[in-house]
């Protein structure tokens, strides 16, 4: 239920719904049409009120640039009304929400699914250059998709795009910095081709599920465009400061990422040095990655041994309790299920987990304090324990999966078997 004053508001010829999004100066709500064809559409309200001059500016480019084009791949402006209070843009309604909602739901984008994703948006960008327009807001908020079911990209969020030929200078600082070429943060000073900057950075952020230079500032951001360290070693500083810290489990799981994007990095190398050099990195990666599925697997054992004097006791004491009996011969099924899974069993064996941590969980509150108490209590938190584990794994396996299908070369057997913990 819309909360008042969050009502949509009115617009003569259509019903407006939910609220789709909002950016930097507008609000767009899905509504349809009162016409017999009930078309649903996408309508972007600004409200008048919150126009400066340049905003004003920014709406009526954006009108007139959408205004005359076409395009599969490009987002179309059906009309555009206005009342006393609000401009309203009817669009085209996209279904599959924007490209930032639907790579973070996914955590990432599997290649074939991000290289057909820049086609579409490269011949976006091809047909808006050769027209002498510039898109200089490019991110995934502002590219939406026309469903989910059959995903098409729809370039969008005109309110910054120029006309602008190749070689025209700009001087106005536009879009947001994460996406933005260095010469626009830097100097202030760029042309047509910082689009295919923020293309760089939308497929990296589609792969890694992240954008590469992810800052808190402005200052952070600057540092990290600036310096001239390689974006994949992100990964493996990460990793080697978990490993610091002691937490295997995460340093393991991010030299398999890592390792990752060295292996293609290995493979499509042409320069020989270069591919020397990645060859000693990618070495030393995967004989720290095994020293530490090594670690994993030991403590591993040594925690599911561990609790075994403490658990035959605590279901000697619940013997009065059939439903802590119950509960633990759950935890029992999953410790087994866990122990005999090898390669796809695990997914089980965790829903097991959970099942019966979350019973656990509820008696734990109605035990009284006491022996009994303390050894639940403990063996809960053992539970606990090997359900993030699993958890860790499970989602290795899928990062690993994700990298299938690329064209591996002998070494990345090794790097692949390095990455499985069982
Ligand atoms: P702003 O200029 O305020 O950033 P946008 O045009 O980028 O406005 O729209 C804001 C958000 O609204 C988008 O990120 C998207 O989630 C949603 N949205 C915009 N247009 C549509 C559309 N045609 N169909 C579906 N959702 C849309
Ligand atoms: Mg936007």
């Amino acid at each position: 239920m819309a909360r008042p004053g969050w009502a949509p508001p009115r617009l003569d010829g259509f019903v407006l719904t939910e609220r789709l999004g909002s950016g930097t100066y507008a609000t767009v709500y899905k509504a349809y049409s009162k016409k017999d064809t009930r078309e649903v559409v996408a309508i972007k309200c600004v409200a008048k009120k919150s126009l400066n001059k340049a905003s004003v500016e920014n709406l009526l480019t954006e009108i007139e640039i959408l205004k005359g084009i076409r395009h599969p791949h490009i987002v179309q402006l059906k009309d555009f009304q206005w009342d006393s209070d609000n401009i309203y843009l009817i669009m085209e309604f996209c279904a599959g929400g924007d490209l930032s909602r639907f790579i973070h739901a996914r955590r990432i984008l599997p290649e074939k699914v991000a290289r057909v994703f820049m086609q579409q948006l490269a011949s976006a960008l091809q047909f808006l250059h050769e027209r002498n327009i510039s898109h200089l807001d490019l991110k995934p908020q502002n590219i939406l998709l026309s469903s989910l079911e059959k995903p098409h990209l729809k370039l969008a969020d005109f309110g910054f795009a120029q006309h602008m030929s190749p070689w025209d200078e700009k001087h106005v600082l536009r879009g947001s910095p994460l996406y933005m070429a260095p010469e626009m943060v830097c100097q202030r000073q760029y042309d047509a081709r910082v689009d295919l900057w923020s293309v760089g950075v939308i497929l990296y952020e589609a792969l890694f599920g992240k954008p590469p230079f992810a800052s808190r500032s402005f200052l952070e951001l600057e540092e990290k465009i600036r310096s001239n360290r390689a974006i994949e070693t992100a990964l493996v500083v990460q990793a080697v400061q978990k490993d610091q810290e002691g937490d295997t489990t995460a340093a393991l799981s991010l030299y398999c990422k890592a390792l990752d994007f060295f292996v293609p990095a290995l493979h499509y190398e042409v320069d020989a040095q270069r591919k020397e050099a990645i060859k000693v990195k990618v070495g030393q990666y995967v004989a720290r990655a095994e020293e530490l599925k090594a670690i994993v697997t030991s403590s591993n054992q040594a925690l599911l041994q561990q609790g075994t004097s403490a658990r035959e006791l605590l279901r000697e004491m619940a013997r009065e309790k059939p439903r802590l009996l119950a509960a633990l011969e759950v935890a029992a099924a999953a410790m087994a299920k866990e122990e005999e899974a090898s390669g796809g069993g695990e997914q089980d064996a965790l829903d097991l987990y959970q099942h019966c941590l979350e019973e656990l969980l509820l008696l734990l509150a109605a035990e009284p304090a006491g022996r009994r108490r303390d050894l639940l209590h403990t063996e809960i938190q053992n539970l606990m324990a090997r359900a993030e584990y699993l958890k860790e794994q499970i989602k290795m396996r899928e990062s690993r999966w994700e990298a299938e299908g690329l064209d591996r070369e002998g070494l990345s057997e090794s790097v692949q078997s390095s990455c499985t913990l069982q």
